[in-house]
Order: structure tokens, then sequence, then C-alpha cells
């Protein structure tokens, strides 16, 4: 978000950014440790509509950033096993139809002829789009601080910010590890730990960090090349292409909110034996790498865009666990909202901070 966000301020003629991140490099946060899965399928409008904006900007990434971001369109595959997701999948391809999304029905046959090499005698249905797929996170990331860079913004590594100063109500300064910077604006772009920063300044921002992990297996070369991003709905589990083997994940129901990024080795097995019971040929394959990283969680699923009750401090934060595959329109979007006072590209106007005190959550089903 804090990358996208300053190359399309520099874009819009911002001369004076300065993008402050903590790691010793950029996108080590919950970006670089994503999936790179880039989707249009969604249950609610708005996040369909970021996507019918943010994944042509990805498509057209090279062009118009100048970095190759390495877009893949395998397509998502969901796999439906219980009546219930079927009946709200169905309602979210209605609304994706409506959109412009052309997502299409499989059957429980179908499904289970797309994926020979998985075991889905349970599949009642499926949903397939096949412009969904993967992007590299740290393409994204380092091609829009490259282009901010070359169009005048700073971008420093190794700098923590440790407090927002308010004075009357507005912002005057960030402090730092390395010192203050007076401002009269910052953008609070800390993903996990943006509710840390809000504090600082005296706004609490609902969003916990809540930990995910995957593990990568060494070569597979039964996958066929077209092997779809498959996802067992029901389960949280997915299963994705990674090189010549596969990236394969699962949601922990019981985690705790909590920035432990340690992989948590019993729940690894938990995943292990779910995966192997979907494709047995995974239990042939080695485990190449593993890690963990941190969800930035809102009561309500959705990102948190705009103004604060400080005036100057303005937050894009909180996707949910996909973030990633909005973050090329979310930084257009602040930069809208910094440069014009609205957002023109999608109104996410609804997205606000104000609608957790006010009671206008909204609630997206297709959470992974
Ligand atoms: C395991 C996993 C799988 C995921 N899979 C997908 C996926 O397939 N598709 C998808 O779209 N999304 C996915 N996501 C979600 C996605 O990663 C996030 O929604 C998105 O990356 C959030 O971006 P961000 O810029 O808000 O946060 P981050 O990428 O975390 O960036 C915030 C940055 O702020 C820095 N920072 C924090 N505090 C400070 C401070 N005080 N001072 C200075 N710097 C600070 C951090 O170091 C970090 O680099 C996944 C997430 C995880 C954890």
């Amino acid at each position: 978000m804090g990358a996208s966000a300053a190359y399309h301020l520099a874009q819009g003629g911002v001369r004076n950014i300065l993008l402050l991140e903590k790691q010793q490099f950029f996108g080590q946060g919950a970006t670089g440790r994503c999936a790179g899965g880039v989707r249009y399928q969604f249950a609610t409008e708005i996040n369909i509509r970021l996507s019918l904006a943010s994944l042509p900007m990805l498509e057209r990434f090279r062009d118009e950033v100048g970095q190759e971001v390495s877009y893949r369109q395998c397509g998502y595959l969901f796999v439906l096993t219980n009546d219930a997701d079927v009946a709200a999948f169905q309602r979210n391809v209605d609304l994706q139809h409506r959109l412009g999304v052309q997502t299409e029905w499989l059957t429980g046959e179908e499904v289970r002829h797309r994926l020979p090499l998985m075991k889905f005698d349970d599949a009642l249905a499926g949903t397939f789009h096949p412009k969904d797929g993967t992007v590299d996170p740290n393409s994204v990331v380092m091609g829009y601080i490259s282009a901010a860079q070359r169009l005048g913004a700073r971008a420093l590594t190794g700098v923590d910010v440790t407090g927002i100063s308010v004075s009357g109500g507005r912002v005057e300064a960030v402090q730092t590890s390395h010192g203050s910077v007076r401002t009269g604006l910052v953008l609070n772009a800390a993903g996990p730990w943006a509710a840390t920063v809000g504090e600082t300044a005296g706004v609490h921002l609902p969003i916990q960090p809540i930990r995910r992990q995957m593990f990568t297996t060494t070569r597979l070369p039964e996958l066929a090349k077209d092997f779809p991003f498959v996802i067992d709905f029901a389960q949280s589990l997915y299963f994705h292409r990674e090189g010549d083997g596969l990236l394969i994940g699962m949601s922990n129901p019981h985690e705790r909110p909590g920035f432990d990024q340690n992989v948590d080795e019993d729940f690894e097995l938990v995943n292990l034996e779910a995966a192997i019971e979907r494709m047995p040929l995974v239990e042939r394959a080695g485990r190449a790498s593993r890690w963990a990283g941190l969800y930035e969680v809102t009561p309500d699923a959705h990102p948190i865009f705009g103004g604060t009750p400080v005036e100057g401090f303005s937050v894009v934060a909180g996707f949910s666990g996909h973030g990633f595959m909005h973050g090329p329109v979310a930084g257009k979007l602040m930069a809208e909202y910094v440069l014009d006072g609205h957002f023109a590209t999608v109104d996410v106007s609804m997205l606000d901070l104000a609608r957790f005190e006010e009671g206008r959550l909204i609630q997206e089903y297709n959470v992974v």
C-alpha cells in the first residue's frame, strides 16, 4: 500500500514524498509473505470493483511502471463441498456476472474432471475464473518504489516510525528511530502494524494481526502447467503452482491475534495431512520452504480507506488477507484522496473508519 501510494502520489506531481520502512528491505511485511494470489471472485460489490480496477493495473504493470511482475493467469478454482457454500457462491456468481465478471459455474463432476490429480469425491460444485491467478509480490513492491524514486520520491529502509505528533487535532510531525520529520500529512500504510502506528496518534484502528502460514514443495513433475489456484473452500485449504512444485496453505480457524511470525509446526502437520488427503501425490514431495505472515484483519474483512479524527492523518490498511491484489488501485485511490479530496477510480467512501462506530459493516464471504 505504501509503495503504490508513493508511486501514485509522485505520478500525481507530489515531489516531497518520504516512504519509511522499518525493516532493512522493502516488502518484508505481509506483502512479501503472501501467496501472490489475485482474483475477481469476491462476494461483495466493492471487492469485485476493486479487483476490476486493480487486476488490469497488474496486467499493464510492465508498460506503465516499467517492471515485469509475472502475472500468471491460471484461474482460481473454488471447490464447494457443502450446501451452504453452494448457495452463497451461487449468489456471489450472480453478483459477479452482473458486474461483468464471467465466472464459470462447474458441477461436482466437472471439478473432478478438471483436477485429475486431486480427490474431490465430495465436491458438489465449483467456480472458476480464468483471469484470476498469481503475481510476484516483490516485483510489484520494487516496481512501484523504483518508479516513485525516478519521479523524485525518497524511500528509506531501517527507519522505524515510533510516533505521530499531533497538536490541536492536526498532524505536526512523525517521530522515527532516526529523528523527527515535520509534516502535515501522514499516510498510515503499516499493514498488520497499522493499529500500533494509529495508537501513537491517539487513533484506534480495529485491525488485528492474525498469523497465516504456508509451505512449498519440491518438484512434482505430474503437475499440469496450467494447474489452477485451487481452494477447498470449507477447509480454507489452497494449492497453487510455485515453480515446478506447489505452494500449499491453510487458515487455522483457532489462530489468536498476535505478532508471532514463526511457523506453528503442529498446525503445519494439520495442513500437510489435509493436503495429502486432497492430493495424495504431495506425500511423495519434499518440503522446499515454509514461512508465516500476518493477515491484517478488520471486523468486516474489508479495508479502511481515508481520513481519521486527526486532521492530516489518513489510513490505507486492514485488507484482511487479500490486499496484495488490491494494492495497485488502493495506492491510486489514496493519491486521489490526498490530491483531490475524494476517491474517483472506485467509490470506496463506505470503507471509512467511521463505519465501525456507526455500525455500517460490510460482510465478505470469500475470505480464505
Ligand atoms: C500468509 C499470507 C498469505 C496471503 N495471501 C494473499 C494472496 O494470495 N493474495 C492477496 O491479495 N493477499 C494475500 N495476503 C494478504 C496481503 O499480504 C496483505 O493484505 C497485503 O500485503 C497488505 O499490504 P500492506 O502494504 O497493507 O502491508 P505490509 O505489506 O505488511 O506493509 C506494511 C509495511 O509497513 C512496515 N511497518 C510497520 N510498522 C512500521 C513502523 N512503525 N515504521 C516503519 N515501517 C513500519 C512493515 O515492515 C511493512 O513492510 C496474504 C497474507 C498472508 C500473511
